[in-house]
């Protein structure tokens, strides 16, 4: 695996590698690998020639009072494992290579971020999707893969590669958990014992919800109310939002039917978790 921290170098390594022929999958990153980002980079590396990692921690994304400075950090540990996991390529730029100067032409979100962490999160997902415009300018992928752990992402990544033509398909993988069903997250190693035991509570009442409206249940406001109760009883944590809407459109719904996302963050001390289950009935 080649480690790359030059932009023009990725670049035109990339493009070379697109001329001979060869398919290209990417997988981008803000490090701290663990299984959830390796089951990513494992699917690249079935489906494609070529696998590109990157290990970005994009300032644009986080707002001022975010974790930016703390994000956790670890480029031995991780480019190990992404070697081990079929990475051919690792682009590590920093900052001051992908952002020489300000941007002087803004990306901005306009539809499917009023909710959720674009509501909680402001000028968060211009950020993703600015820097993932220039990611997919300098990788040239065919097939880019991310996580549904973050749905939302999904849903304005899917928006932006129609709404700018750009030519990559967008790969998508469930989930990775731990053996208690909390999602795997950089964000977790900031738990606090007794809020790791506490977390698992997200996903339990996503289970929950999701049996209710198996079982015929179709107000959303009922199935976000013993949600919401679940959580309080059960955890420390604040609760930032719980959430139903139609997915990938993310617009309020009255009824329950369709394709539906029910989605949730909640703030422990020095950690905020996601999660999200998508019903189809
Ligand atoms: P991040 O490093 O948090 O920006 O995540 C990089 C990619 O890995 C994104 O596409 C995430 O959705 C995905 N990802 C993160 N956690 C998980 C997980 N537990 N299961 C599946 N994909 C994940």
């Amino acid at each position: 695996m080649k480690v790359i921290r030059s932009v023009k170098e990725m670049q035109n390594t990339m493009l070379e590698q697109k001329s001979s022929g060869k398919s290209i999958g990417f997988v981008p990153t803000m490090g701290y690998l663990h299984e959830g980002h390796l089951t990513l980079i494992k699917q690249a590396r079935r489906e494609n020639d070529v696998v590109a990692v990157s290990i970005f921690v994009n300032p644009l994304q986080f707002g001022a009072n975010e974790d930016l400075s703390t994000y956790p950090r670890d480029f031995e540990r991780d480019s190990q494992l992404a070697e081990e996991s079929g990475a051919d390529y690792l682009f590590y730029p920093d900052a001051s290579e992908m952002y020489p100067r300000p941007l002087a032409i803004k990306v901005t979100v306009g539809d499917r971020t009023d909710v959720l962490c674009g509501r909680s999160r402001p000028g968060h997902f211009d950020g993703v999707a600015a820097v993932l415009l220039k990611l997919f300018n300098i990788v040239v992928p065919d097939f880019a893969y991310f996580g549904m752990k973050d749905a939302q992402q999904v849903a304005v990544i899917d928006m932006l590669i129609t709404d700018y033509n750009i030519p990559v398909t967008l790969k998508t993988v469930e989930t990775v958990r731990e053996s208690d069903g909390l999602a795997k997250s950089s964000r977790n190693v900031y738990l606090q014992p007794n809020e790791r035991e506490e977390a698992v509570i997200l996903n339990k009442s996503l289970n929950e919800a999701r049996e209710g409206i198996i079982n015929g249940e179709r107000d959303p406001e009922k199935v976000l109310s013993f949600m919401r109760e679940r959580i309080q009883q059960n955890s420390s944590g604040t609760i930032d939002y719980i959430e139903l809407y139609s997915y990938p459109e993310l617009k309020p719904v009255k009824e329950i039917k369709g394709t539906i996302i029910i989605a949730l963050a909640v703030k422990f001390t020095k950690a905020r978790l996601i999660d999200n289950t998508i019903i189809s009935i």
